[in-house]
């Protein structure tokens, strides 16, 4: 499909290595004052003064993380930012540089590589980060991309996953099981496309989830809110893999239990009623599904009021002692204990 979208298809061969990433890299601007050498030299140089720097990476391979037939490359560059930038932010600090690693094989042209990268400059352009560096190989399959983020925090305001004390409230920012439920959507469309290719899929009713697999948007403004509001989370993880298994990490770290309430967990009516086509239970979505890229954090009671007003923020449950376990409060009001593929499989 990539084929389809470009008429021009310049051979990577044609440019060489130091071509190609000068091409790709020219239009990258240096927007931080910590970076004092970027993309161009053995190494980039960075100074922060007395912050604390924070350093995250992670690798997208096609095939396993990423499926090429329904997400466009410049997404694809878009959402390979915004999933270290989550992981920067669920550190309560500031992003500042990422570098870009790719392996690509000579299926993709030149335009293609324009595409991802014009995702990526956007997705810098947009949350403040300088490109500093990478590094471009060839691969013999598919597409390999990895990204490291850095970001900056002061020591006093630095929030790790172990700091959770009973009687803290959980909290979570959005709304989860849209970016699943849109993956169930683009899979299913794929299936009619594969059998009879003029079938154009209509995505009109799912724009919100398929948008939230597509183009996710890491929560840059929860940690700018946080501030204002001046809450200091006690403990905070972002949403990369599910609500049930960040809860775990989070408790895990921090030695404690905790209660999580069904009723409370927050869903985008689209995915509700996503769910009720597939024939899926929500809160098994927004419990196993993934890739939501929201934060979840806990917070001393004393800081409830600050909070409470606010949309974009749910209080779900609250922590319990470590000897009370983990468990899911449900609607007919059962405990149930929380596991890391949930309460039940998505194949039941
Ligand atoms: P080296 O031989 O030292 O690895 P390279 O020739 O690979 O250097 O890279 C030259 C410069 O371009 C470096 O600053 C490097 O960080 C940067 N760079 C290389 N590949 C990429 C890429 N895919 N995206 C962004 N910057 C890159
Ligand atoms: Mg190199």
């Amino acid at each position: 499909m990539i084929e389809d979208k470009n008429q021009q298809r310049t051979d990577l061969g044609d440019l060489g290595e130091f071509g190609l990433i000068n091409h790709l890299t020219k239009n990258f601007k240096i927007q931080q004052k910590s970076t004092i050498k970027g993309i161009g030299d053995d190494a980039a140089v960075l100074e922060f003064k007395n912050k604390r720097v924070v350093v995250t990476t992670d690798l997208l391979v096609e095939g396993v993380h990423f499926d090429l037939s329904y997400m466009p490359l410049k997404h694809l560059g878009y959402k390979a930012v915004m999933v270290n930038l989550s992981d920067v932010y669920a550190m309560n600090a500031k992003a500042t540089q990422i570098t870009i690693s790719i392996a690509v094989s000579n299926r993709f042209p030149l335009e293609a590589l324009e595409e991802l990268y014009a995702g990526i400059e956007t997705a810098a352009k947009l949350y403040g980060v300088d490109v500093v560096g990478g590094d471009t190989t060839s691969s013999k399959t598919g597409l390999l991309i990895s990204v490291t983020a850095i970001g900056e925090v002061s020591n006093d305001e630095v929030v790790y996953r172990n700091g959770a004390k009973p009687n803290d409230l959980l909290v979570v920012s959005g709304d989860l099981g849209g970016a699943y439920m849109g993956l169930q959507v683009l899979e299913r469309e794929k299936e009619v496309y594969k059998v009879n290719p003029n079938n154009q899929p209509d995505l009109e009713p799912y724009t919100y989830i398929v948008e939230r697999q597509l183009k996710p948007e890491a929560r840059k403004d929860i940690v700018k809110l946080l501030k204002e509001l001046k809450v200091k989370p006690t403990a905070m993880i972002d949403i990369s893999d599910g609500l049930s298994s960040e809860i775990i990490h989070l408790c895990t770290s921090s030695k404690v239990g905790c209660d999580l309430y069904e009723n409370k967990i927050p869903l985008d009516p689209q995915v509700i009623s996503t769910c009720e086509e597939f024939n899926i239970d929500s809160t098994t979505v927004a419990l196993n599904g993934g890739e939501d890229y929201e934060l979840l954090f806990t917070i001393k009671q004393e800081d409830f009021p600050k909070i409470k007003a606010n949309p974009n923020l749910s209080v779900i449950g609250y922590i319990t002692e470590e000897a009370a376990g983990l468990h899911l409060v449900t609607r007919a009001d059962t405990k149930i204990e929380l596991k890391a593929q949930g309460w039940k499989n998505f194949n039941d």
